[in-house]
């Protein structure tokens, strides 16, 4: 299979991050035999040192020329002082619309070796595998009117959905539960808001066309407790875009640390990857960054744009492998920090590991 992927390292820990990714596609691809370009260029606080601007018209060009776009992060102190449409984040914001994903994928993976690292018990967050889908371009955050009148005391925003904006990712969400669980759990605040009943409606109209998965609906409030309290419960969980943005951030707590977090956005021309977090300036340089989130985010490119589920298990499998090992980043070392390793060297456990399995698979097909 070919894959032309557009790699913005970015900032801070980007660079040190993705590279760890890139090796474990690069892996992927070797052992599969398959076709996976990598063409780097640049967004964020090093676009604005080369080129002026955080987002220069190349960038665009070269992601919009690919089949994937993987980003490793943005943001730099020194620019704090620029207007907020000239600061490298100003880049994030343009490529995401410039690549019009409307379904944003965040995975909540629960490793069951870092159940020590999560507030809740080990035995509420084992095994938890659920998968946020977030509509991303619509609700609040986008819908006009909106404004503050500074002088009468007064705020406006606008939550406002149309059935096709509903429908679009609710069907992403469907398909996405049929390969999983089959379980949909729709979430809204339908006893007060009129959009919310508008997702209720058109998610139960769609129900028809997916017999094989089961659908309820929760209340945001609600879903907010049963998510700390029985989160193995839950598949696929689809939410406009306020409440995802609330409720995937929440599960953070289950999965343990910042840096295990991986992300998709889907359903527009290219689809584009990340991990969650930012350029974490205070780390950056000194090895210490977890590169797990962007390599369980190098999974996602092989699930959803490469179609590898296969490789895309055994990349997450690898992960599992090594922190079951013992094997921490800082992050997540839980005070044992004379055991940590650096990016680089959870890079090549990964790595290893994934090597092996991948071995071990070829040499059975050879038998
Ligand atoms: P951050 O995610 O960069 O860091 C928050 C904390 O988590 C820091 O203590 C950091 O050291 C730690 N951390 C983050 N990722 C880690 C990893 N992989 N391994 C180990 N520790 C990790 O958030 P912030 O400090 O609020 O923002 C820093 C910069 O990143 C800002 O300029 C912000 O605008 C930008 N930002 C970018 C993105 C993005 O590119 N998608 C997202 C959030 C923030």
């Amino acid at each position: 299979m070919k894959l032309k992927i557009a790699v913005l390292a970015g900032d801070g820990i980007g660079p040190e991050v993705t590279r760890e990714a890139i090796q474990i596609l690069k892996a992927v691809a070797e052992f599969g035999g398959h076709d996976f370009t990598f063409t780097e260029a640049l967004l964020g606080g090093v676009a604005i040192t080369a080129e002026g601007t955080p987002i220069p018209k190349a960038t665009i060009a070269t992601c919009l020329d690919s089949d994937a776009v993987l980003l490793g992060a943005v943001g730099d102190n020194k620019f704090n002082h620029l207007t907020p449409d000239k600061r490298p984040e100003a880049g994030l914001l343009q490529i995401r619309q410039e690549l019009g994903g409307f379904a944003n994928l965040r995975p909540c993976l629960a490793f069951n070796a870092l159940s020590e690292n999560s507030p809740l018990r080990p035995e509420v967050t084992k095994d938890v595998d659920i998968l946020f889908v977030r509509e991303l371009l619509g609700g609040l955050y986008f819908g006009q009117p909106r404004w503050w009148n500074k002088e009468t005391g007064e705020a406006i925003n606008t939550m406002r959905y149309t059935k096709a904006e509903v429908v679009r990712v609710a069907r992403i969400a469907f398909e996405l539960a049929q390969k999983r669980r089959k379980k949909l759990t729709q979430v809204d605040k339908a006893n007060v808001l009129e959009c919310s009943q508008l997702w209720r409606a058109t998610v139960d109209e769609l129900k028809s066309d997916y017999p094989d998965v089961t659908v309820e609906h929760q209340l945001v409030d609600s879903m907010a407790i049963h998510l700390m309290n029985t989160p193995r419960h839950f598949d696929v969980v689809l939410t406009e875009n306020l409440f995802g943005d609330i409720l995937s951030d929440e599960s953070g707590v289950i999965t343990g640390s910042l840096g295990m977090l991986p992300s998709a956005t889907i359903g527009g021309k290219v689809n584009l990857y990340e991990p969650v977090h930012g350029s974490a300036p205070d780390i950056a340089g000194t090895g210490k960054a977890n590169p797990l989130g962007a390599i369980l985010t190098a999974a996602m490119v092989l699930r959803h744009s490469a179609k590898l589920e296969d490789a895309a298990l055994a990349v997450e499998a690898a992960v599992a492998e090594v922190l079951a090992a013992g094997h921490r980043t800082a992050d997540i070392a839980r005070g044992n920090a004379a055991a940590t390793v650096t990016t680089k060297q959870m890079g090549k456990l990964v790595h290893e590991a994934l090597a092996q399995s991948l071995d071990r698979e070829q040499s059975l097909h050879g038998v």
